[in-house]
């Protein structure tokens, strides 16, 4: 019987028939447009780090620690952005070529599920952080962070965790239970699921996003699927054997090619919301609660504000 129910799953996988059902030519005016806007977006918010190192004093008082943690927070979280505009761009790119059929391989549609879940991930993490504002929760992240590193046993790592005080900081953090790694006096986190920290912030909801956070959830269990090899989405993304050739102006493509360009276009509106929804106007929120920090905090509310204007009703 396993079997026989095997066979009946393991034909609807291979069964599925892609349909396409939009219109190419009005993706691609999108997708340029995106692809430029998130590109200027993502420069000026680089501006934002600069400006968070120049309002550090110099000292380590506990405002200049705490903006030495966001700061690190936002390196990190705009390296993934600019990573997912790239594999987007590069994407893109190899679906539009004029002298050929365009089509798209299974590995396109992992490397933007990677890069998506990635992005997500990291947004919602930062978020909480910036949210809650306790310094426990960044020590939480650094513990772990320092404690992954010295179990990677390359030769090249590991020189500058000799250190007494931080091998002994991180011994007694490896030693706590995962409770109190959750909740104690140095560490704290409160939410340590994707879908924990989704629904902390669908009960927070003050802002009227929970139609976003539920899309975000939705989309992440999705995306995870397709990278632990859930083939159904991909089957269907990457159809075996002759197909249909589909015209749009001066571009000729498969299926593939039209999937592949609409869960570009999804998720480079996605990167948008994530950033001038949620990750922004957290970040100033933080920020403002930082001694000597609200120029900065200011700087921000400009740079989400401006680029929520540019792309009003922004959809794909
Ligand atoms: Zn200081």
């Amino acid at each position: 019987m396993p079997f026989t129910h095997n066979l009946l799953l393991l034909k609807a996988h291979q069964g599925v028939i892609p349909t396409v059902l939009r219109d190419f030519g009005d993706m691609r005016v999108k997708i340029g447009f995106l692809l430029k806007h998130l590109k200027e977006f993502l420069t000026e918010a680089k501006g934002v780090k600069v400006a968070i190192d120049d309002a550090d004093h110099g000292d380590d008082c506990d405002a200049c620690v705490y903006l030495r943690n966001v700061a690190l927070r936002l390196d990190n979280d705009l390296g993934l952005q600019a990573i997912h505009l790239g594999i987007a761009t590069r994407l893109w790119e190899n679906i539009t070529h004029r002298d050929v059929v365009n089509a798209a391989e299974t590995t396109d549609f992992l490397s933007l599920a990677l890069s998506t879940r990635g992005i997500l991930d990291s947004t919602f993490r930062s978020s909480l952080l910036y949210w809650k504002m306790d310094i426990r929760l960044y020590n939480k992240q650094l513990a772990e962070s320092l404690d992954s590193l010295r179990k990677l046993k390359w030769s090249s790592m590991g020189a500058h965790l000799d250190d007494p005080a931080l091998v002994a900081a991180l011994d007694q953090f490896a030693a706590l239970s995962n409770r109190l790694k959750q909740d104690s006096t140095l560490y704290a986190d409160p939410q340590p699921t994707f879908k924990g920290k989704v629904d902390h912030f669908r009960k927070e909801d003050k802002v009227g996003l929970e139609a976003f956070f539920g899309e975000c959830d939705e989309f992440y269990s999705a995306l995870s699927d397709m990278v632990h090899g859930g083939t159904a989405s991909m089957l269907s993304a990457v159809p075996p054997g002759p197909q249909i050739v589909l015209a749009s102006d001066d571009l000729r493509f498969v299926a593939s090619a039209h999937h592949l360009a609409e869960l570009i276009g999804v998720t480079l509106v996605l990167a948008h919301k994530l950033l001038t929804m949620l990750y922004l106007p957290l970040l100033e929120f933080t920020l403002r609660h930082v001694e000597g920090a609200g120029t900065v905090a200011e700087t921000v509310q400009a740079i989400a504000s401006q680029a929520r204007s540019r792309t009003q009703n922004l959809s794909f």
